[in-house]
C-alpha cells in the first residue's frame, strides 16, 4: 500500500457511528451521539426538486464546476453575505469534505505547514497528510475563544484552518479572534481555509465569515455545504468559494476524480438555497432546545465543557481516558460518543457528544452517562 494511504486512519466519527449502527441492528438500545448528522428528514420541497429533476431526465453528466443554476445560486448567496464572487470562484463538490480535500490537494505539498487549532474536526489532518504537508497544532487559550497562532507561524506556514462554529467545540469564534487571524494571514502571506459548514446553526454570539474582512477574499478558501443546514448528509453536496487560481486547480482534481456531484442532487441544492428558509429556522430552534437539555444534564453531573454556542456538539471533560470511557459508554450503556483524542493532541480526557438526536434520546443518554460516571468515579 502507498505511504499516503498508510499514513492515515479511518475517520473516527464514521467508524464509531458504524459500530453503533451494528449494535442497534443486533437489537441493542443504542443512542448514537457520535456522528454529527441531523436526524431530521430532508425538507420536502428539496426532495421534490430532486424527484422532479429525475423525472425531467436530468440524469446526465454536468459541468465539472456544477450546474449553472446552482453556481448562480451560490453566487447570490455569497452576495447576500457581502461577498463578491463570480462563476470562476465557485466549485460545487460531492460534500464539503471533498471540497476540503481538493482545496488541500490543490495548494499543499511537501514541506508546507498547515495550522490547525487543537481540537479540530477529524478530517483536516488526514487531508494534509495525504498532500504530504505537515500539521502544526495550536492550543486554544482558556475559554476556547482565542489561540496564540502568531507563535506558531513560520516561513513554511501555507494555510490556517478556521472552523466557526467549531466542530468539536461548538464555539462561535469572536470577531476579534478572526481579525487576528486575518492580520496574521495577510502579514505572512498565508491562505485561510474557512470551514463554515455550521454557519446557520448559531445560538450565542454572532457568526462572522473571515472571508468578508478586507483583503481576505483573495486568500480565503470558503467551504460550505448542504449536509448540516438542510439535513442533507447522505446527498453529498458542498461547495467552495476561492480565488480563481485555486478553483481552477480544484477543478482539475475534480475532473479527473469524481467529475462532479450527482446531477439531480445539484437541482435539490438549488431548491434548498432558493426555497423557504423556515425549515432551517425550525431545525435550529430544535437544536437549541436539545442543547439546553444536554447542558442542564451535564451541569447536574458537574462536568466541564466548552461554550456550546453553535453547531450541535458539546465537548465535555469526563476526567478520565476518553478512549476507555467511550468504549465503556457504548458497551455498557449503549451510548455512542467520540473520544476527544480523535480531534487533536490535548484532549485525551474529553468526549464529544452530538445532540443531533431526539430530546427523548438526549434525556436517556444523560441518565446513562450519569450511571457510568457514578460507577467509575
Ligand atoms: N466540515 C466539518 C467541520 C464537518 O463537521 C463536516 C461534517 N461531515 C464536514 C466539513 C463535511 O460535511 P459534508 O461532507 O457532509 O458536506
Ligand atoms: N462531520 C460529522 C462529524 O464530525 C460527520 C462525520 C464526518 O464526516 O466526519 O461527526
Amino acid at each position: 500500500m502507498s505511504r499516503r494511504a498508510k499514513s492515515i486512519q479511518p475517520s473516527a466519527t464514521l467508524s464509531i457511528s458504524s459500530k453503533a449502527k451494528e449494535l442497534a441492528k443486533q437489537g441493542k438500545p443504542v443512542i448514537d451521539m457520535s456522528v454529527g448528522e441531523p436526524d431530521f428528514i430532508t425538507p420536502k420541497h428539496i426532495i421534490d426538486a430532486a424527484i422532479e429533476a429525475l423525472n425531467e431526465g436530468r440524469t446526465f453528466y454536468t459541468p465539472t464546476r456544477g450546474i449553472p443554476e446552482l453556481v448562480d445560486a451560490i453566487i447570490d448567496w455569497a452576495r447576500q453575505r457581502g461577498m463578491d464572487a463570480g462563476v470562476e470562484n465557485v466549485i460545487v463538490t460531492p460534500g464539503a469534505k471533498y471540497a476540503i480535500f481538493e482545496a488541500i490537494m490543490a495548494t499543499i505539498e511537501e514541506g508546507d505547514e498547515v495550522i490547525l487549532l487543537d481540537p479540530s474536526w477529524v478530517s483536516y489532518e488526514p487531508c494534509v497528510q495525504m498532500a504530504d504537508g505537515r500539521v502544526v497544532w495550536v492550543p486554544h487559550n482558556e475559554g476556547f475563544e482565542d489561540a496564540p497562532i502568531e507563535d506558531y507561524v513560520t516561513s513554511k506556514t501555507k494555510m490556517i484552518v478556521v472552523n466557526s462554529p467549531s466542530n468539536p467545540l461548538g464555539v462561535v469564534y469572536p470577531k476579534e479572534f478572526l481579525k487576528k487571524v486575518r492580520d496574521i494571514a495577510i502579514d505572512n502571506n498565508v491562505l485561510v481555509l474557512s470551514d463554515e459548514i455550521y454557519d446557520r446553526i448559531v445560538f450565542e454570539g454572532e457568526f462572522t465569515s473571515i472571508a468578508r474582512f478586507d483583503g481576505m477574499q483573495e486568500r480565503t478558501i470558503l467551504i460550505n455545504g448542504f449536509s448540516k443546514t438542510y439535513a442533507m448528509t447522505g446527498w453529498r453536496l458542498g461547495f467552495a468559494i476561492a480565488p480563481e487560481e485555486i478553483t481552477k486547480h480544484m477543478l482539475r482534481i475534480q475532473s479527473h476524480s469524481v467529475s462532479h456531484p450527482t446531477s439531480f442532487v445539484q437541482y435539490a441544492g438549488v431548491a434548498a438555497f432558493k426555497g423557504d428558509q423556515k425549515c432551517v429556522e425550525e431545525m435550529v430552534a430544535e437544536f437549541r432546545v436539545r442543547r439546553d437539555i444536554l447542558r442542564e444534564g451535564l451541569d447536574e453531573m458537574g462536568l466541564r465543557y466548552a461554550p456550546p454556542e453553535g453547531a450541535f456538539y458539546m465537548f465535555v471533560d469526563v476526567g478520565r481516558d476518553s478512549m476507555t470511557f467511550c468504549q465503556e459508554l457504548l458497551e455498557k450503556e449503549y451510548v455512542a460518543a467520540t473520544p476527544g483524542s480523535a480531534f487533536g493532541k490535548a484532549f485525551s480526557t474529553w468526549i464529544r457528544l452530538s445532540y443531533a438526536t431526539s430530546r427523548q434520546n438526549i434525556c436517556k443518554a444523560i441518565d446513562r452517562l450519569g450511571n457510568l460516571i457514578k460507577c467509575t468515579s
